[in-house]
């Protein structure tokens, strides 16, 4: 079967706790997503979904990825759609770097896969283990007893780790672990998430301030070396977010004893294929293992929660429930959610019925059906 038509459509999806910040002064309103359709020449179609948070977070901006799409999605139409992986390398070849782009249209050969075979993704992708997956609620930057209070109403509503947001001042951020961890009950797990926003010497001093509270850090800095500094001064479990763009440099962190575990973001590493690869060099070497991505609703939440819940329980940290942040809905999904872990759709593909009524009309079309732009060969006549 061959790749007939491919429609793209934005979908701003707003916070639904107002504005969320991290370190540095950075701030989004909401997810500003991308939505891939990809229709086969059998009338079988499949959905996929990107959005950045903000431009800041990682190297990826929405606008981008839809001109990246405008110049890639024409070209794989005709192409076969079973062949997943040769897929991503024509992409790569077709379009260098861009991964953020290139992860809806992956996870839409995904969803295609699966609605095609009758299997749900965690199947696909090695098997499900168990139905659900542990959640995490991120705690915004803010006073540290705001924060403590969020924390609190968090776990009131079934959160059992909370992702305490740090990078900024040293001293305030050792008072926002403070009041957080007093907030919580014992057995709640605690993530420091710094998104590489410290040096070395503000990270040693945050340890050594916090020797005493249990917690995992996350990110503490941006750079490869400066976490690896780090590394050999912090004896609690380390986790590695931003820095995770790729196979290669896992095989880098494990080779010099780096990471106890790792987050892996669909949009940034470009997708399923991509992910999944990551995912099973991670479990090979007994790495505890977070899937989720930089935003977006039901589709893209559908995605990463079925790709974890085919990660061994035994590795798995946690996963978000970004469907949830947002106003907005972009699908029809089956999402249980009770003591702090969800149960990911259990349908073919995603599992779930997209509404297209929701993202209104396509940003464009490219393939069969309709020409959204004129063909390149058209575009360079008229530019003579
Ligand atoms: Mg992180």
């Amino acid at each position: 079967m061959t790749i007939a038509r491919i429609t793209v459509y934005r979908q701003w999806q707003p916070f639904r706790d107002g504005t969320y910040r991290c370190s540095g002064g950075r701030s989004a309103e909401g997810f500003d997503s991308t939505v891939v359709k990809i229709e086969a020449d059998d009338g079988a179609a499949g959905w996929g979904e990107m959005a950045p948070l903000g431009s800041f977070y990682d190297p990826a901006f929405a606008e981008g990825a839809r001109a990246a799409l405008r110049e890639l999605a024409p070209q794989l139409i005709g192409a076969d759609d079973m062949g997943i992986e040769a897929l991503n390398r024509r992409m790569d070849l077709l379009l260098n770097g861009h991964p953020y782009a290139k992860a809806a249209l992956d996870m839409a050969l995904w969803d295609l896969a699966g609605r095609r075979s009758g299997l749900p993704l965690a199947a696909l992708t090695g098997g499900a283990d168990g139905t659900s997956v542990p959640l995490y609620r991120s705690l915004a930057q803010e006073a540290p007893d705001a924060m403590a209070r969020r924390a609190t109403k968090y776990l009131a509503e079934g959160y059992r780790r909370l992702q305490v947001k740090i990078g900024l001042d040293v001293d305030e951020d050792i008072a926002r672990l403070e009041a957080v961890r007093g907030a919580v009950p014992s057995g709640t797990v605690l993530f420091c998430d710094a998104n590489g926003s410290w040096g070395t010497a503000e990270t040693r001093r945050f340890l050594m301030a916090t020797r005493n509270l249990d917690y995992t850090l996350e990110q503490p800095c941006a750079t490869y070396e400066e976490n690896l500094a780090i590394r050999r001064a912090c004896e609690r479990p380390l986790v590695l977010d931003e820095t995770i763009d790729g196979a290669g440099v896992l095989l880098r962190a494990l080779a010099d004893g780096l990471v106890d575990g790792i987050t892996i973001k669909l949009a940034r590493v470009g997708g399923i294929t991509k992910a999944k690869l990551i995912r099973d060099i991670a479990i090979a070497r007994n790495l505890k293992i977070t899937i989720e991505d930089t935003g977006g609703a039901e589709i893209d939440t559908a995605a990463y929660s079925g790709l974890m819940l085919s990660t061994p329980e035994t590795l798995r940290q946690h996963t978000v429930d970004f469907h949830n942040w947002v106003t907005v809905s972009n699908a029809r999904a089956n999402f249980r959610i009770a003591d702090g872990r969800m149960t990911p759709p259990a349908g073919p593909g995603l599992g779930i019925e997209v509404d297209e009524t929701a993202l209104g009309e396509p940003v464009f079309v490219a393939g069969a059906g309709r020409v959204s732009r004129p063909s390149r060969r058209r575009a360079r006549a008229s530019a003579r």
